[in-house]
């Protein structure tokens, strides 16, 4: 096949023999088989990648990262003689590979990064051949059905009624964005009678302010600042040690806000990220709909839950908050990005769906040429619900229970582990799939566990996060982060993964205090 390449006219002008510029396209006949051959060649050199990696990350840290690259990318990017697509792409993907990190690797157990399924994992290259976009009917009109149907069916799920609505999108943190900015304008409208989609916020007389804790993914700040509230009128409010918001604070802090001042939204994690605690969004919910407050909930890595029987009490209560953000390509086995933002009434979007010209022409709507743009912040958008779809449907609800609960007997394991080891503490028994650990014997455990989890990851051998964890004393010591979603790994594995650290901190032990 290779050789076909070289020589046919899929190759060509530059790239080939024929005096011809210009590749198939992938989906036509011809660019099928190009794909294919291509595709053999990315998997023959994905797998020799892998076999030749004794870890979860080729060894040498940054340094080697940087060195490799600079060799590999010392030309141009658009070269003036490129050679044969089949070998840029083949020394692309081997170098691409050789310094990836390894998501299915046992010992990668660092973001929230799942390893996705071969169906999910296939189901991307459908999607880039087909390159549907969701904006119009004319630029996918199966992958809108696709659409509608994950986002219903997602919405049932989390226990939403009718009304509800949403979008697939570009992950949590735009998920969030969408939040906020539903909170904002149905607060406010209720309020004030405004519409600050339209007519900004100048003038409201009050300061809109959004209410978090500690615990809150760093996106909500973010999104506070871009539509416009300001990230200075994010006010945080006490959360237990584990960062977990409770009713009777979220009374308090609301009957205390300043007179000046109007709450437009409350946070609630569920699944922090740090230590996946869940808030009691029913509890919290009480509350904010006697102050007429949204409730959003944050379950971009806990929605995850949702799939299992056995985790989904922890996060009941979840369709009680007026919005849903929920990231399966974190706890849900399909590739990055599947973001997802549910929304209890659907009304709450058509702002969003206003701000176009040239898509919304209300005779072809009356036939059923309708796109999706109106309810999302993007305008064209990958077709993600594609590959959410056949994943779901490839693993079903018993299979999709076996790999959420896999996880979190894992993270038990490991804490079991953990509380066995005397010079390694465990922060709290797992909640969903993280393990909070730190080594201690070091004079600066501080420093210390930062240096051991770079040294880990410099060595290739374990690929670990770290965090803070806040303490009753008011101290907040490094912990490092086992986040485990990769339900293939045994606990022989797991194993290995605590012995590879304290093998490696004992070896940093004794260097750094060679009297001891
Ligand atoms: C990961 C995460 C986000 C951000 O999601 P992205 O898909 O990375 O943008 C938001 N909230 C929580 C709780 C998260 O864990």
């Amino acid at each position: 096949m290779q050789e076909s390449l070289r020589a046919s006219t899929v190759t060509s002008g530059p790239l080939g023999d024929h005096g011809e510029s210009v590749l198939p396209p992938a989906g036509s006949i011809a660019g099928l088989d190009y794909v294919q051959a291509l595709t053999a060649v990315a998997l023959d050199t994905l797998r020799e990648v892998s076999l030749n990696r004794p870890g979860p990350v080729t060894p040498g840290g940054p340094a080697a990262v940087r060195e490799a690259a600079g060799r590999a990318l010392a030309g141009p990017l658009l070269p003036a003689d490129p050679g044969y697509p089949m070998d840029t792409f083949r020394r692309f993907v081997r170098d691409y590979a050789t310094w990836s990190v390894d998501v299915s690797h046992p010992s990668a157990v660092a973001r929230m990064q799942c390893p996705p399924t071969p169906v999910a994992a296939a189901a991307e290259l459908v999607m880039g051949i087909l390159n549907q976009s969701l904006h119009a009917w004319e630029s996918g009109p199966y992958a809108l059905e696709l659409e509608r149907y994950v986002i219903r069916e997602l919405g049932e799920l989390v226990g939403y009624g009718p009304d509800a609505g949403g979008t697939i999108s570009a992950g949590g943190s735009i998920s969030n964005l969408m939040a906020v900015l539903a909170a904002r304008d149905r607060v406010l409208y209720e309020r004030f009678g405004r519409n600050p989609f339209a007519e900004g916020l100048t003038g409201l007389g009050k300061r809109p302010v959004v209410l978090a804790t500690d615990a809150t993914h760093f996106s909500i700040g973010r999104a506070v600042g871009l539509v416009g509230l300001g990230t200075d009128m994010i006010v945080r409010v006490p959360s237990d040690d584990l960062g977990r918001l409770f009713p009777e604070q979220l009374e308090q802090t609301l009957a205390t806000l300043p007179e000046d001042t109007v709450p437009v939204a409350v946070i609630a994690c569920v699944g922090s990220t740090d230590q996946g605690w869940v808030d009691d969004v029913a509890a919290l919910a009480e509350v904010t709909r006697r102050h007429g407050v949204w409730l959003h909930a944050d379950a971009a890595y806990g929605g995850g839950a949702l799939f299992s029987p056995r985790l989904r009490p922890r996060v009941a209560g979840i369709e009680q908050a007026d919005s849903v953000t929920l990231d399966l390509h974190k706890f849900g086995w399909t590739a990055a990005t599947s973001g997802i933002f549910l929304v209890r009434d659907a009304s709450v979007m058509e702002p969003l769906a206003q701000q176009t010209t040239t898509l919304n022409a209300d005779d072809d709507a009356e036939a059923g040429f309708i796109g999706l743009y109106g309810s999302s912040v993007q305008a064209t958008r990958r077709a993600e619900a594609f590959k959410i779809a056949v994943t779901m449907n490839a693993l079903g609800r018993d299979g999709m229970a076996a790999m959420v609960d896999g996880c979190h007997d894992l993270a038990c394991y490991a804490a079991d582990r953990v509380e066995a080891e005397p010079k390694l503490e465990l922060a709290a028994r797992p909640s969903l799939s993280t393990v909070l650990l730190r080594y201690h014997g070091a004079d600066d455990p501080d420093a210390f566990n930062g240096e051991l989890r770079r040294r880990l990851m410099t060595e290739g051998k374990v690929l670990m996060a770290r965090t803070r964890v806040r303490r009753p004393d008011g101290s907040s010591p490094v912990f490092l982060k086992l986040m485990l979603l990769n339900p293939a790994t045994t606990t022989a594995e797991l194993d290995r993964v605590v012995d590879d650290i304290l093998t490696t901190a004992a070896d940093l032990d004794r260097s750094a205090q060679p009297n001891r």
